[in-house]
């Protein structure tokens, strides 16, 4: 008897986790069709970059070219000629990849005179999508893996 009332327990844990599941996966669907979290288009970095390489595109850095300054004040060395720079509206000039960094991490603004990069609303989606995400999916996302594994491991 024991044995069929356990059985009967584990039987009610597997039923409920896997109803978890359903509900959780239900959830996940009925947003990704109503477009729940996709109100606004989120910037990634890939687009990011591309606004950027947009507003200010790469050039080959030139002596002749009497760009200012010849020093890239991120990386505080020399910029050598035919590097990848981008002169900024401001006419500052950086290595590309060390201006992306900075543009990324840090500031959308020139590191020299804080000149404004790139519009504010790109600027404020980008950020709002990797500092503080607002998608519970992640969330669901991860709940579903750990609910998935746990079962499988555990009753099956
Ligand atoms: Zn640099
Ligand atoms: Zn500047």
């Amino acid at each position: 008897m024991a044995a069929i009332s356990g059985f009967f327990s584990h039987l009610y844990t597997i039923t409920l986790v896997l109803f978890t599941i359903m509900i959780l996966e239900l959830v996940m669907l009925v947003q990704s069709v109503t477009g729940f979290h996709s109100r606004k288009p989120k910037i990634n970095s890939t687009q990011y970059l591309k606004f950027i390489e947009e507003k200010n595109p790469t050039i080959r850095y030139s002596k002749r070219s009497k760009l200012e300054p010849n020093e890239c004040i991120v990386c505080l060395s020399e910029i050598e000629e035919g590097e990848k720079v981008r002169r900024l509206k401001c006419n500052h000039t950086f290595h590309r990849d060390c201006l992306d960094e900075w543009l990324q991490q840090f500031w959308a603004t020139c590191p020299l005179c804080r000149t404004k990069v790139l519009p504010d609303e790109i600027v404020a989606n980008f950020r709002s999508q990797n500092e503080v995400y607002d998608g519970s999916d992640e969330d669901i996302m991860h709940m579903l893996t750990a609910l998935h594994s746990n079962s499988i491991h555990r009753f099956f």
